[in-house]
């Protein structure tokens, strides 16, 4: 009997990886055709770094990625609020790093088709629903077919089938108010060359962080502008690659030309700019229904705040696959892996919509609107540092936290 995965994403791909070095046998069902590098950058933590560092992946993601140095904050006006150093310049035993996240898809999938076979991912297989049986479990597909196994994973994302079934009332993602729109442009490196830094307030922000370096020097640089709409704003629907308007947010950047980074003409560099409601999902009372587990958005779509939506699908299939050592291809086994995982990125998701560590922004804005000679005249040192170390305990990736505690697969 197999264990049956819908979707070949972050979370799909990873369980796959890791079902496939346990000796754990699965089936792995994507519904597009072919699967293609889309999306744009993404961070993935150091307590997720370790996990694909376990399974062998270190060296294809030093090859991807950029190691973030430090995440720095700055006001409106550029005006340098707090930095902070990131993985191993943190401390960490592993790196953090920025990354295209179709290159880091890709790198998962090439992995995954050396060690199982080229065909291992069965592509154009999109999943409508799951039922049990006896003894195992059906999957059934929008042309028809079924598919029996073990057990079914949903790794099928933010409109994930599977959820739909069994939640049937939930409806669509919840849209907060903010839209990103999201590019990525070549041009010279910025502060440390590995900063991811965020700038203006919860309304109005800007997040910039390479993701990549050229031979020739030149980073390609992935940006998110936010901006705050009102709750009768007709917002269109997500869609990854839905294209969006320069004049629908330029015009609330054009004057942010800061000593560290020229906003504007970043924007205008790009080549493609993509337009995304910034939405996520209520927490669920329950990931598993029979023998049908959520994973990864699917269970937990969470806002892009702390860049911890990758992050934690990795840790959740990593969790699973030791569940699946522990009590075999067993119900039992799925209720372990939710036991140890729902609450806590429960509270990551409802962390994000309080603006988890970014809070820190709006809290200077609020208290020098108009700019600031330096942060220590209204906030100190002391009360910065509180707010990341608080929002790092709730997503697991406290320094000593992370380096201490055994692997999750042994
Ligand atoms: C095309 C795309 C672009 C993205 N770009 C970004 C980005 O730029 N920034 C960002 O922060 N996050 C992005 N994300 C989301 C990000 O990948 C996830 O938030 C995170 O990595 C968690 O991964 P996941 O595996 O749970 O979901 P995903 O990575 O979204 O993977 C879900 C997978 O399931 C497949 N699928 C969906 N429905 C079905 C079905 N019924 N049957 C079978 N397969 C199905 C999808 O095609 C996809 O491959 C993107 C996701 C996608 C699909």
């Amino acid at each position: 009997m197999t264990v049956l995965i819908a979707g070949a994403g972050i979370g799909g791909l990873t369980l796959a990886l890791s079902l496939q070095e346990q000796g754990i046998p699965f089936r792995i069902f994507e519904a597009v055709q072919e699967i293609a590098p889309l999306g744009v950058g993404i961070n993935l933590q150091p307590h997720a770094v370790r996990e694909l560092t376990e399974m062998g992946l270190a060296d294809r993601l030093d090859t991807i990625g950029i190691q973030t140095k430090e995440v720095a904050y700055f006001s409106s006006q550029g005006g340098y609020i707090w930095a902070e150093a990131r993985g191993r310049f943190a401390g960490y035993n592993w790196p953090q790093y920025s990354v295209h996240r179709g290159k880091l898809q890709m790198m998962l999938l090439d992995a995954l088709q050396e060690r199982a076979g080229r065909n291992i991912v069965e592509i154009g297989r999109r999943v409508v629903g799951s039922t049990d049986l006896d003894a195992g479990v059906q999957l059934l597909f929008q042309d028809g077919s079924i598919v029996t196994g073990a057990l079914c994973i949903a790794a099928d994302g933010i409109h994930s089938a599977l959820r739909a079934q069994n939640v049937p009332h939930e409806g669509p993602p919840k849209w907060g108010g903010t839209i990103m729109w999201r590019g990525t442009t070549l041009a010279d490196p910025f502060l440390s060359g590995g900063t991811m830094a965020m700038a203006g307030r919860k309304d109005q922000k800007f997040v910039v962080y390479p993701i990549e370096t050229q031979p020739d020097g030149r980073q390609l640089v992935n940006w998110i502008a936010d901006l705050t709409k009102p709750a009768d704003y007709l917002w269109n629907r997500e869609d990854w690659n839905r294209q969006g308007q320069l004049a629908d947010f330029l015009p609330y950047f054009e004057d942010w030309k800061f000593d560290w980074l020229d906003i504007p003409e970043l924007i205008c560099g790009s080549t493609a700019v993509f337009e995304y409601p910034m939405v996520d999902r209520d927490p669920l009372e329950s990931w598993t229904f029979g023998r049908t587990v959520l994973l990864g958005d699917a269970a937990h779509a969470m806002y892009p705040i702390g860049s911890n939506g990758a992050s934690q699908a990795i840790l959740d299939a990593r969790v699973l696959t030791q569940s699946l050592r522990d009590h075999g291809l067993a119900e039992s086994a799925l209720q372990q892996y939710e036991t140890t995982r729902r609450e806590t990125v429960n509270s990551i998701v409802l962390a994000n919509r309080g603006d988890g560590p970014d809070k820190i922004l709006d809290e200077v804005a609020m208290l020098a609107p108009d700019g600031f000679d330096h942060i220590n005249d209204i906030l100190s040192d002391d009360s910065l540092s509180k707010v990341a170390a608080q929002y790092k305990t709730i997503a697991g990736f406290d320094v000593e936290g992370l380096n201490g505690r055994p692997s999750l697969v042994r």
